[in-house]
C-alpha cells in the first residue's frame, strides 16, 4: 500500500526524523492559511499524488510571497499532473502539501527496503540525489552504494558511518546520519514498511541533513495490525478493480491486454498468462482467486474481469485441489448470468470434482468451450478472440 508524501513525512516526524514543517491543504483557502501559520519567507507548493518526478512535472514550486502561494496552488488543484512514474493519462492533484521552504546546499539519495537478494532490510546511499535515480543506477552504478542490516544486531554506529561515508557527510553531519539511519530504520520495522525513500535527503545551507521528500510502501501482508496506515487509504490514488478485488481478497493486477484470465495459485496464474503470449495475444490481467475459494468470491472475481472494457475473451483455468471444481464452476454460471456474458468463455478445469463440475458447465445452457489442457485452453481462447 502506497501514501502521500505528507502523511509519509507526518509518521517519520512521529519517530523523530528530521522533516521540515508544513501542512496539507484541500483547497486554495486551506493553502494559503497553512502558509501565514508556517511563516517564514519561502514556501514549497507540492502536489500529492502517489507518483514521484513532480518537480519537473510542474509539481513542486518554491515560493517567495504569500500571494504566490496562492497563485500555484489555484494552478495545482485540479491539475492533471503527468510525471514519468504516472504514465500518459498523469493523475488529478487533490490534495497539496505546503511546506517551509529549505536553503539546500547538497542533495542526496537514501533509501531503505527489504533486499531479496540478502533477506535483509538494506539502505542505499547515493550523493547523486534529486534526479532520477534509475539513471544514475543505469549510467554511473557505481555512484550507487548498498548497506544490508545485519537483523539479530540491529542498527550499529559503523553502519551510520559507513553510509554517512559514503554520502560524503563530514563533522557532525556525521553524527546527524547516524542518528537517522536509526530512526529510519526503526520506523520502517516498526510499520513494516517495504520500501521508504528519502529522495532527495539534503544538506541544507545551516547544515543540517534534513528529509526533503518522502515515499513509503507498506506491506500489504502485515497491513492487519496497523489500522492507523489503512486509515491513510487514498481511493482516488487506487485502480478501482484493484480494490474491488482487494475487499474480496484476490490478488488482481489490471495489465493492458484482450484476454481475462481466471486462475488459482499465482504460479499457475503466470504459467496462463505466457501461454496466452505464446500463442499470440496479451492477458488483461492477473488475477489469483486462491486456494479455498468460494462461489461468492468467484462470482466476484469474474464480475472485476468483465468490467474491463478491452477484455474480448475469458480463460478460466483450475486446478482442484482444496478448491473444487464443481464450486468454480457454481461460481462462473451465476457470474456470468448476473453479467449477461457477451464473450467468448474457455474453461479448462481439472483435479478435484471435475466431472461435477464439467457436468454443472455443460447443464446450464451457457456458450462454454471446454478445454482438456493449458495448451488447448489457451490456443481456443485465442482463436475465439482473433475470429471476433
Ligand atoms: P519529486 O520530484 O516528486 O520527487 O518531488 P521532490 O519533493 O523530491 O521535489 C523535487 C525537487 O524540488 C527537489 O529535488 C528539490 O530540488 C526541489 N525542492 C523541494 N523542496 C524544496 C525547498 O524547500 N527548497 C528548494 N530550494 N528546493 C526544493
Ligand atoms: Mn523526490
Amino acid at each position: 500500500m502506497n501514501i502521500h508524501e505528507y502523511q509519509a513525512k507526518e509518521i517519520l516526524r512521529g519517530f523523530g526524523v528530521p522533516v521540515p514543517n508544513g501542512i496539507p491543504a484541500f483547497s486554495v483557502e486551506e493553502a494559503v492559511a497553512a502558509a501565514e501559520l508556517l511563516g517564514g519567507h519561502a514556501w514549497v507548493v507540492k502536489a500529492q499524488i502517489h507518483a514521484g518526478g513532480r518537480g519537473k512535472g510542474g509539481g513542486v514550486k518554491v515560493v517567495k510571497a504569500i500571494d504566490e502561494v496562492r497563485k500555484e496552488a489555484k494552478r495545482m488543484l485540479g491539475m492533471t499532473l503527468v510525471t514519468h512514474q504516472t504514465g500518459p493519462h498523469g493523475r488529478v492533484v487533490r490534495r497539496l502539501y505546503i511546506e517551509e521552504g529549505s536553503a539546500i546546499e547538497r542533495e542526496l539519495y537514501l533509501s531503505a527496503l527489504v533486499d531479496r537478494g540478502s533477506s535483509r532490510v538494506a539502505f542505499i546511499a547515493s550523493t547523486e540525489g534529486g534526479m532520477d535515480i534509475e539513471a544514475v543506477a543505469k549510467n554511473t552504478p557505481e555512484k550507487i552504494q548498498t548497506f544490508a542490516i545485519e537483523p539479530a544486531a540491529g542498527y550499529s554506529p559503523y553502519v551510520g558511518l559507513e553510509i554517512a561515508s559514503a554520502l560524503d557527510l563530514h563533522g557532525d553531519q556525521i553524527k546527524q546520519c547516524g542518528a537517522l539511519i536509526r530512526t529510519l530504520y526503526d520506523a520502517f520495522l516498526t510499520k513494516d514498511m517495504s520500501l521508504l525513500e528519502i529522495n532527495p535527503l539534503v544538506v541544507t545551507k545551516e547544515g543540517r541533513v534534513v528529509c526533503l521528500d518522502a515515499k513509503i510502501n507498506f506491506d500489504d501482508n502485515a497491513l492487519f495490525r496497523h489500522k492507523d496506515v489503512q486509515a491513510l487509504r487514498d481511493p482516488d490514488e487506487e485502480d478501482p478493480m484493484e480494490r474491488e478485488a482487494a475487499k474480496y481478497d484476490l490478488s488482481y493486477v489490471k495489465l493492458d491486454g484482450s484476454i481475462g484470465c481466471m486462475v488459482n495459485g499465482a504460479g499457475l496464474a503466470m504459467a496462463t498468462m505466457d501461454i496466452i503470449k505464446l500463442y499470440g495475444e496479451e492477458p488483461a490481467n492477473f488475477l489469483d482467486v486462491g486456494g479455498g475459494a468460494s462461489k461468492e468470491k468467484v462470482t466476484a472475481a469474474f464480475k472485476i474481469i468483465l468490467s474491463d472494457p478491452n477484455v474480448k475473451g475469458i480463460l478460466v483455468n483450475i486446478f482442484g485441489g482444496i478448491m473444487r471444481c464443481d464450486i468454480i464452476a457454481e461460481g462462473i454460471i451465476t457470474a456470468a448470468h448476473d453479467v449477461k456474458l457477451a464473450v467468448p468463455l474457455v474453461v479448462r478445469l481439472e483435479g478435484t470434482n471435475v466431472e461435477q463440475g464439467k457436468a454443472v458447465l455443460a447443464e446450464s445452457g451457457l456458450p462454454v468451450v471446454s478445454a482438456s489442457d493449458l495448451a488447448d485452453a489457451a490456443q481456443k481462447i485465442v482463436a475465439a478472440v482473433k475470429s471476433r
